[in-house]
């Protein structure tokens, strides 16, 4: 029984059946991450299939998923993303297949939003706002989507050479119209770390957040470096404390605007607090109970660092 198997950090081994017609075998977190489901087969393959590219997107299964401006076209309640039948775009990306239908994303601007035929009531929003109140699927779609569009957005000319370049491979690859190099979208991993000492865990507030508001610590990965490391020194440079028992918890994509958060729990051997003012306005040992009554606001739900407190605060239950 694939489905009920788990490993020994309670993580249940379940399948996810996007790929090759079977089941996969996968490691997947005890819930899944606002933006994390899968069940899109990504098409990779058919991402330089021009015959198979063209045929799709004149399929009446095809759909077509606008982005504006870097907002994604969501309707509702209960939300739903704004899908287009049909449309004449210069520049698509594809998305992938899911439940029998394709996806494609497509830029386009607000003149053009105004005047397509969209749900009354359909909006632009933010997919930071908006994940958590969409079906898992269109979350995760939309992290594709939103992430593409912000690197298109921001990789118009080569890092080599300097010249334009053009998006290539269904919007996956842009090359270089001088130097003929390919690009590649970037994701960028940053760790996220709730530090324990016993029945307590230390929560932070950065200079720019509102007061009363607390969160785990993170950073980005360095060049260089292990994830287990850059959680190590993060939490060394900023409240100056020295950890072991860096446990990998679970993922999750964060397009905003290129990121995968990579969630930790670690152990604190030092407890003392000694604060980068750079990077920290405020940090605590905080108790289990205080954590739950409230006693600082917590990052929204659509966060790992939520899910990493959250989970804190149910093995002390
Ligand atoms: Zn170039």
């Amino acid at each position: 029984m694939i489905g009920d198997r788990q490993d020994p950090y309670g993580a249940v081994v379940g399948t996810r059946g996007a790929y090759g017609g079977r089941e996969t075998v996968v490691m997947v977190a005890r819930r899944p991450n606002t933006m994390s489901t899968a069940g899109l087969n990504r098409l990779g393959l058919k991402r330089k299939d021009e015959a198979w590219l063209h045929e799709a997107l004149s399929s009446p299964t095809t759909r077509f998923v606008p982005l504006c401006n870097g907002k994604v076209c969501v309707a509702g309640p209960p939300a739903s993303t704004v899908l287009l039948e049909t449309g004449t775009w210069e520049d698509v990306w594809l998305l992938g297949e899911a439940e029998g239908t394709t996806y494609v994303a497509v830029e386009i601007d607000e003149d053009t939003w105004a005047e397509l035929p969209v749900p009354e009531g359909a909006r632009l929003a933010s997919l930071r706002e908006v994940a958590t109140l969409l079906p898992p699927l269109e979350s995760n779609m939309l992290a594709l989507a939103a992430g593409l569009s912000a690197w298109h957005r921001t990789n118009q000319f080569c890092g080599t050479c300097g010249a334009p370049t053009r998006p290539e491979a269904a919007g996956h690859v842009r090359r270089c119209t001088g130097c003929a190099k390919e690009h590649f979208p970037r994701t960028d991993p940053a760790i996220i770390v709730l530090v324990t000492d016993g029945d307590r865990c230390l929560l932070a507030r950065g200079p720019q957040w509102p007061v009363r508001f607390a969160s785990a610590l993170a950073g980005f990965v360095e060049p260089g470096e292990s994830l287990e490391d850059a959680v190590a020194r993060e939490v060394f440079e900023e409240v100056g404390i020295v950890v072991d028992e860096v446990e990998y918890q679970s993922s999750q994509p964060w397009p905003f605007p290129a990121s995968v958060m990579l969630a930790f729990r670690a152990t604190a051997a030092t407890t003392e607090i000694t604060m980068d003012p750079t990077e920290i306005a405020d940090a605590q040992w905080y108790s289990r109970e205080d954590v739950a009554d409230g006693i600082v606001n917590l990052p929204g739900s659509v966060s790992i660092a939520r899910r990493l407190i959250d989970d804190w605060i149910a093995e002390g239950s």
